[in-house]
């Protein structure tokens, strides 16, 4: 980017401001002298102080208005015009206008000074925000657009903006969005908002936002005025912090299957030891010396149904563990949370707790990445459990509950393990928050992003002694599947 400069177009010293003002002296003098063009003389005073407040800052110009007017003064004197009546009052006539004008000159030249002042303060607030300016008059479909709009869509400053040309710098796939906002332009509307893709001709994506409002009513037609944001570095931190996060859900997700390893391996076991006791009983109606073919068929649909449950936990441990982008869908709410407590059934009883479920009667569907949301709910309960280590066997109950509320859909999770204190409440879901010897302190926090990027919220509640409590809410889908 290149360095922002003020213009400075005058000569400042006081100096060379004199030496000016001596020369200008001279010239008049030398011209009056060789020529004898009064009126000619006074044209010149004029186009001088008008040329000089083009070209050098107010103390030059109001030297060179001075010089000028001592010459005047000086040839008035010298010549002994003020012996004549008509000549005085020509001398009068010429000191009044060339005053006046200097006193214009120098007016404009101030407003004209803080008008590129000001340009240039724009341009560059423009430049080092990235923030372009745009506007719109929609009678004449005319279009205009800041120095800082033209470099954000990669055109010359000088060529004219058009819709043209706005379109063919944008993303295909994003087309019927800014096709949308010239819809609305010609329908006059109160607001304009939209965040779109461009693609550079090399094929580079860059992200803006632009935002518009109508101008205050103008005699020459509806106008709207607006801001362009180029916000491509923005975007990409957040794909990048949404990669990282979703990277790191994946490891602590492992992390989870790695802790509920003993549990896993007796949901695939039970199956398989079915399986083996009905092929045995197979082997024996086989080895009858009269063949019971109907217990031999009982004996293969048990073996069938058993392999299907172990499949159907294989199935479930390896969508967990898998590493995708979050895809948000329509998903029942129960059946994610029953799909997950299928998995943590032995490890509740190898803690021996007891659990009482009580699901929404009314089925309600959310908009949720199945294996994400149910990370969240296998984190919440493997801490449950953790938390009802230390209290008697026989009161360990961990209840889950879900319901409809103000269109959230909301699940409970209560343990009567040791509660959580007063000061742990606040730190809960900061990241590296742990009260464990062996802990991380990433699964609530992970669990807190994963509920935020799901629009929902996440929070705890402890009765000292009695246990925590918590609770996710996600907005309810309306539909009834
Ligand atoms: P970690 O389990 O590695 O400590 P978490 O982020 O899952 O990380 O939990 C952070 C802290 O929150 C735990 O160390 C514990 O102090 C507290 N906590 C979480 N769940 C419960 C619970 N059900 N009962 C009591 N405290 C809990």
């Amino acid at each position: 980017m290149p360095p922002l400069t003020l213009r400075k177009d005058y000569f400042q010293t006081d100096a060379m401001a004199l030496l000016i003002a001596l020369l200008v002296a001279s010239f008049v003098v030398v011209f009056k002298f060789f020529t004898n063009l009064s009126v000619a003389t006074t044209v010149l005073y004029v186009t001088l102080v008008l040329m000089s407040a083009n070209v050098f800052s107010v103390k030059l110009v109001i030297c060179v208005a001075l010089a000028c007017l001592s010459v005047l003064t000086f040839i008035f004197i010298v010549e002994r015009d003020y012996l004549n009546t008509e000549a005085v009052g020509a001398y009068v006539r010429c000191i009044v206008s060339l005053s006046a004008i200097t006193f214009l000159a120098l007016r404009s030249k101030q407003l004209a000074d803080t008008l590129r002042r000001n340009e240039t303060y724009l341009v560059g607030a423009q430049r080092l925000s990235q923030v372009g300016s745009v506007g719109f008059r929609v009678d004449r479909s005319e279009i205009f657009w800041s120095a800082e709009t033209a470099r954000i869509f990669e055109y010359s400053v000088k060529e004219t903006p058009s819709m043209l040309k706005i379109l063919a710098r944008t993303h295909p796939d994003d087309r019927h969005l800014v096709e949308s906002v010239f819809d609305q332009v010609s329908h006059h509307e109160p607001r304009l908002e939209v965040e779109h893709r461009l693609q550079m001709p090399d094929g580079r994506i860059k992200y803006i936002h632009m935002i518009a409002h109508p101008l205050p009513a103008q005699h020459n037609g509806f106008e709207y005025v607006g801001a362009v944001m180029d916000v491509t570095a923005a975007r990409k931190s957040e794909d990048a912090l949404f990669q990282s996060q979703s990277q790191l859900a994946h490891v602590t997700r492992v992390t989870s299957l790695g802790e509920l390893a003993a549990s896993i391996a007796h949901e695939v076991n039970q199956p398989l030891a079915a399986i083996r006791t009905s092929g045995e009983a197979c082997h024996r109606w086989l080895d009858r010396s009269e063949p019971d073919l109907g217990e031999v068929r009982t004996s293969l649909d048990r073996m069938i149904s058993s392999s299907n449950r172990a499949s159907e936990v294989i199935r479930r441990i390896r969508t967990l563990s898998r590493n995708g982008d979050p895809e948000r869908q329509r998903e029942s709410f129960n059946e994610i949370v029953s799909d997950t407590l299928a998995l943590v059934q032995y490890e509740l009883s190898r803690n021996h707790v007891k659990l009482r479920v009580e699901l929404a009667v009314i089925p309600v569907h959310v908009g949720a990445d199945r294996v994400q949301l149910q990370q969240v709910i296998l984190n919440l309960i493997i801490n449950a459990c953790q938390a009802m280590t230390e209290v008697d066997p026989r009161t360990r109950i961990l209840k889950i509950r879900t319901w409809v509320h103000n269109d959230d859909a909301i699940l409970e999770v209560r343990d009567c393990g040791t509660g959580i204190t007063a000061e742990a409440l606040p730190s809960l879901f900061n990241p590296f928050f742990t009260t464990k010897a062996d802990g991380l302190g990433m699964g609530l926090s992970i669990c807190r992003s994963i509920i935020e990027f799901h629009d929902g919220r996440i929070w705890a509640t402890s009765n000292q002694g009695e246990g925590a409590v918590f609770s996710i809410a996600l907005p309810a889908l309306k539909g009834e599947c």
